[in-house]
């Protein structure tokens, strides 16, 4: 059985757990340090990414993750969890700690008032050719990915909005609040081909 921490500090993270615990995962809130140990791969919510970043900074989760991340455990960040795995974003001034550790820049809150929240039909030739229908909740946009960052999944107009990286995968929108678990299963197949 894969063993997945969701980062459990602010956010939308109980769905995350509730979808990996259908697909037979053994799904464990991460609040503490301790709770990263025998962990498979980790994902980081959507929610508020200020808030979680700084958090993170509080509970001493900062450094173990990057230190994971480091070691080669896959993380998937989702919304607030792809800005906090970005090397850069454009609110970086505020006091906003990353993990830098994706070399994508982002965008924050980047669809203006009259898109901030849309749902939308996503082609992801990752996942095979059904369309994935999927919710942005004041989500970001990469603005710059960089060589070695694959990318997944853009808007009509090329906005990017899915990238992979080795280990790391980031998505803009929320794949946990819709019945669709192939995103999910997309990111077990990772911690999988991690852990043989
Ligand atoms: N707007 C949030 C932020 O900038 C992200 C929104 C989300 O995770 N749904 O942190």
């Amino acid at each position: 059985t894969l063993r997945i921490g969701v980062l459990a500090l602010q956010g939308d993270f109980e769905a995350h757990i509730r979808m990996l615990k259908g697909l037979g995962v053994d799904a464990k809130a991460v609040r503490l340090p301790e709770h990263l140990d025998e962990i498979d791969g980790i994902i980081l919510p959507g929610g508020e990414s200020t808030t979680i970043g700084k958090l993170m900074i509080v509970y001493g989760l900062h450094e173990i993750l990057q230190k994971k991340i480091a070691a080669g455990v896959p993380v998937w960040g989702t919304c607030a969890g792809l800005i906090l795995l970005a090397r850069e974003t454009d609110n970086a001034l505020a006091g906003q700690p990353l993990l830098a550790s994706m070399d994508i820049r982002v965008r924050r809150n980047a669809f203006g008032s009259q898109r901030e929240s849309f749902e939308t039909d996503l082609s992801v030739p990752a996942l095979g050719e059904a369309p994935f229908h999927t919710f942005f909740i004041r989500g970001p946009l990469v603005e710059q990915a960089g060589p070695e960052v694959e990318v997944l999944a853009t808007l009509d107009d090329g906005t990017i909005v899915a990238v992979r990286e080795g280990t790391l995968l980031g998505t803009a929108f929320h794949p946990e609040v819709s019945g669709d678990t192939r995103f999910h299963q997309y990111f077990l197949r990772i911690v999988q081909s991690v852990k043989r």
